[in-house]
């Protein structure tokens, strides 16, 4: 059927929210497409952060030469499963190139620029949802509870570029403060000051629907399952095998983006980078601390509306694979050790990051149909940069120039 009159987003995640919610915002006719998967996305399991300060691509040389080290059977967070090495190992060549000084400068600077407008958009954006209260300003700690580890993170910090945002070693004071949900108070940790965190992801993600479909925007409970061309516009396919035409087209597919392009001739080296977390309602955790990275245990817990979270682990390989349940045993473990006011049952989740291999996101317009345009691979940083994301797309869509360039982030750079 031609809905010659629809933009038709495809994903409801944090990232193709913000776009149907940015493009019915400035006049369009938006219908949202999303299969309402169980267990829910990653922007639903995320750790709640708004990460301006991670401005240096994870495609690094540091990144390399740190890997073995940080794989989960030497204790790490970074799990390559055998079973999956036909996913990572291309996906860790792609990488390596990336990671290469001039391509790691360029990533930087590109992530940079999105990441500065990131927290302006989110005030932008947050200021006109219901209920307020959904962005807090208030920044995270990163802490270390060895010595030593305090004083090589806190060098590791002041050596690395972190944007827009801005950090200080903790005074004891300040760590007295954090350690209150800690059995050990850390022996170090610097406090970022203009980060943030949202109240709730689930909420969040709720009230972006709740403004979308009150600016007049349709949701369908529906699986795309192709992408067609038909003269020099997109078609979709959805499972039922029903044909929709619509005026424009935005995939916001999360980590599924990649093969619904792929038939179009168009690479999107998407991997599945899965984490986990444990969430409990029986809590103590004080509701003015922010959160809190461990970072010798490469774990983050936040205080959301619905309970504490503990988020942690990169598993790469593919979305759908079963979970591994010791990660969220190790989750409660780190939880135990260092003594969090957080008592069980836990709630467990897994979900995909969708990560491209240079850690940067596509955004942008497919040149092979006049109506077709991109927004996923927003790796650890789609909660912080789905707003801005929203933004770019609609000023697209709408013909405008967008405020920041986005030739870093175009799929050509794949091709
Ligand atoms: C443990 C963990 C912690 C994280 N913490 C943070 C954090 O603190 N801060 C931060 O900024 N980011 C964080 N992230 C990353 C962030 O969650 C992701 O980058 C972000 O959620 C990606 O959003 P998305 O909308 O692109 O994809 P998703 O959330 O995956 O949503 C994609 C949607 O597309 C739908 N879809 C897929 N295929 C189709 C199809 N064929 N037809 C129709 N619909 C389809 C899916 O059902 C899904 O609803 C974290 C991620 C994890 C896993």
């Amino acid at each position: 059927m031609r809905q010659n009159d629809k933009v038709i987003v495809v994903g409801g995640g944090i990232v193709g929210l913000c776009c149907a919610l940015a493009v019915q915002r400035r006049g369009g006719s938006v219908l949202l497409i999303d299969p309402n998967r169980n267990p829910p996305p990653a922007s639903y399991g995320n750790a709640g952060h708004i990460a301006i300060e991670q401005v240096e691509p994870l495609a690094s040389l540091a990144m390399l030469r740190s890997v073995l080290r940080r794989l989960t059977i030497f204790g790490g967070p970074v799990s390559l499963p055998l079973g999956q090495i036909g996913k990572w190992l291309p996906f860790g060549f792609r990488l390596a190139a990336a990671a290469r000084p001039e391509r790691f400068a360029a990533g930087k600077a590109a992530l940079g620029a999105l990441l500065g407008e990131a927290m302006p958009a989110w005030r932008r954006l947050a200021a006109s949802l219901e209920p307020s209260g959904l962005l807090m300003e208030s920044g995270h700690a990163v802490v270390w509870h060895g010595e030593r580890a305090a004083a090589d993170g806190l060098r590791a910090w002041q050596g690395t570029d972190t944007g827009t945002a801005r950090f200080h070693a903790c005074s004891k004071e300040e760590l007295a403060w954090l350690g209150r949900v800690m059995k050990t108070p850390p022996a170090g940790g610097i406090r970022f000051e203009n980060t943030g965190q949202v109240a709730d992801p689930a909420s969040v993600l709720a009230a972006l629907d709740d403004a979308f479909r009150q600016a007049g925007g349709e949701r369908r409970i529906a699986l795309v399952r192709a992408i067609e061309i038909a003269g020099n516009s997109a078609e979709l396919v959805l499972a039922d095998g029903e044909r929709l035409g619509p005026r424009h087209l935005v995939i916001a597919a999360g980590v599924d983006s990649g093969a619904l392009l792929k038939p179009l001739g168009l690479q999107a080296p998407l991997i599945a980078e899965r984490g986990y977390h444990i969430q409990t309602a029986k809590h103590g955790w004080p509701a003015d601390l922010p959160p809190i990275v461990f970072e010798e245990r490469s774990l983050i817990v936040t205080r959301f509306r619905s309970g504490v979270r503990a988020s942690g682990f990169v598993e790469f390989g593919q979305r759908d694979a079963p979970p591994d349940v010791r990660k969220w045993r190790r989750l409660e473990e780190h939880a135990a050790a260092l003594g969090l006011p957080a008592d069980g049952p836990w709630q467990h989740w897994v979900g995909s990051r969708p990560t491209l291999p240079d850690y940067l996101p596509a955004i942008g317009k497919v040149s092979q149909a006049s109506n077709l345009f991109y927004a996923f691979g927003h790796q650890h940083l789609g909660l912080t940069m789905g707003p801005v994301t929203g933004e770019l797309i609609a000023a697209l869509i709408g013909g405008q120039d967008p405020q920041i360039a986005l030739k870093p982030f175009d799929l050509m750079r794949f091709a």
